[in-house]
């Protein structure tokens, strides 16, 4: 098992090497109590510990000793004039009879890294494919730090239309990224990387420059009125920059604060909200909308919705696509809806379809959609003609 402290250079700069060192002896005493006679510990390197066992044999057992390791640390650590939330991300392999101890490390690393990619504070455990996703993971985040500033990045476009009417409230920016070898390459595939590799700070603040430019040139060919929405992740919102950097986009551009939403997903806001609910209120402060994407996929901030300043839920198109068809996906759009309807807010559906879909969207008073039915993401150029093709704007 190799194992790494999560995030453990932060502890000692907010607090200093002694804290760092009382931090990384607790944690030694407590991986040691959970080591069987014969298992081996070792630190082998600043905020690594390694552990040899030849005591077990099965999958079950391994997984259950990695869960006990990564709870115990979890528990809080007293350092005195603090108490400090530490957690380890564990890489396990196993040994067939042919790996060298060397080669059995590597392996581990390479799972580990795959705990730390997949959030932390948990552990994952090698196979056959472990080294090739990591090392293509690793030429992403390469590429990607290469790719930023050289225009590679894009903002494209989605409208999205009110229900009642089909006029234009405005666009969701997504990023695209025009990869040199692999061609034109959507969010989906590239941003979750940059958000676990922290490049998300410098490219989402790049992305959210380029779609202000590009709206201000929608706002000169139709005039004001369309909204521009805007997909922060976690950590960007978490990130120093981020205020000033939409005030000042906000204070130089033609749109007026409430022509800006800022979406978040739920599931970012699951963990430890309370920093990301101080933000979002200085972001409402500037007069911002806020708006919660791929709502429903989180599950529990339903309880929480009322402490997020937001105005706007985003339902999921994993619901939308199964309105008609699957009755637990139409059940959880309607009480979203009637959710949003008795709190006051907007709701927004996404990946809208089939006329079907949009259909019951309206009947069930859902106030505007996004999707495919209407038009795909489209680059600048595109959604210009899109609107002088006479599309009519939301009064
Ligand atoms: P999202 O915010 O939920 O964006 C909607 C995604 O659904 C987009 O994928 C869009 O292209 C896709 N989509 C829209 N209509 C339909 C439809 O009718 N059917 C189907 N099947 N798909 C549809 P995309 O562009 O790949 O973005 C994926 C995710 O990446 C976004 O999900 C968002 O969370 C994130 N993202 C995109 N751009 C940015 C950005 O600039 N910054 C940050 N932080 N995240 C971004
Ligand atoms: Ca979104
Ligand atoms: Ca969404």
């Amino acid at each position: 098992m190799f194992i790494d402290l999560d995030g453990f250079k932060e502890v000692n700069d907010a607090y200093g090497h002694a804290a760092g060192d009382r931090v990384l002896t607790t944690i030694a005493d407590r991986l040691r109590t959970l080591l069987r006679e014969g298992d081996l510990v070792g630190r082998v390197g600043g905020d690594e510990f390694v552990i040899v066992s030849t005591q077990i044999s099965d999958a079950a057992a391994v997984a259950a000793v990695a869960d006990r390791m990564v709870g115990a640390v979890a528990q809080p650590i007293d350092i005195g004039h603090a108490s400090i939330d530490q957690t380890v991300s564990i890489g396990v392999a196993t040994a067939e009879t042919s790996v060298t101890a060397e080669a059995l490390l590597a392996r581990a690393d390479f799972a580990m890294y795959e705990a730390k990619q997949a959030g932390r504070n948990r552990w994952a455990v090698y196979d056959d494919n472990t080294r090739q996703r990591v090392e293509s993971n690793r030429q992403l985040i390469a590429d990607l730090r290469s790719g930023l500033g050289t225009g590679q990045f894009e903002i494209w476009l989605q409208p999205e239309l009110r229900l009642a009417d089909d006029a234009l409230v405005g666009f969701e920016a997504l990023a695209r990224w025009h990869h040199p070898t692999r061609g034109l390459v959507p969010a989906a595939e590239f941003i979750e990387a940059a958000e676990s590799s922290g490049l998300i700070v410098e490219l989402g603040n790049e992305l959210v420059r380029t779609a202000f430019g590009q709206m201000a040139l929608i706002v000169d060919a139709i005039g004001r009125g369309p909204r521009l929405r805007i997909n922060l992740s976690r950590r960007q919102l978490l990130s120093d920059s981020i205020l000033d950097l939409i005030s000042d986009e906000l204070d130089r551009s033609a749109l007026a604060p409430e022509d800006l939403c800022c979406e978040i997903t739920e599931t970012a806001l699951i963990d430890d909200p309370d920093g990301l609910v101080q933000r979002l209120e200085r972001l409402r402060d500037l007069g911002v909308e806020l708006a919660i994407d791929d709502f429903g996929t989180g599950y529990s901030s339903l309880t929480h919705l009322h402490v997020f300043p937001v105005g706007v839920l985003k339902i999921d198109r994993s619901f939308v696509a199964g309105l008609g068809t699957d009755h637990e996906a139409t059940m959880i759009v309607r009480s979203v809806l009637g959710l949003a309807k008795s709190l006051d807010l907007e709701v927004v559906a996404e990946g809208v379809e089939t006329e079907a879909q949009r259909q019951m969207l309206l009947d069930l008073g859902c106030d505007s959609a996004q999707g495919y039915l209407f038009a795909k993401p489209m680059p600048l150029a595109e959604a210009l003609t899109y609107i002088s093709s006479g599309v009519v704007q939301a009064s």
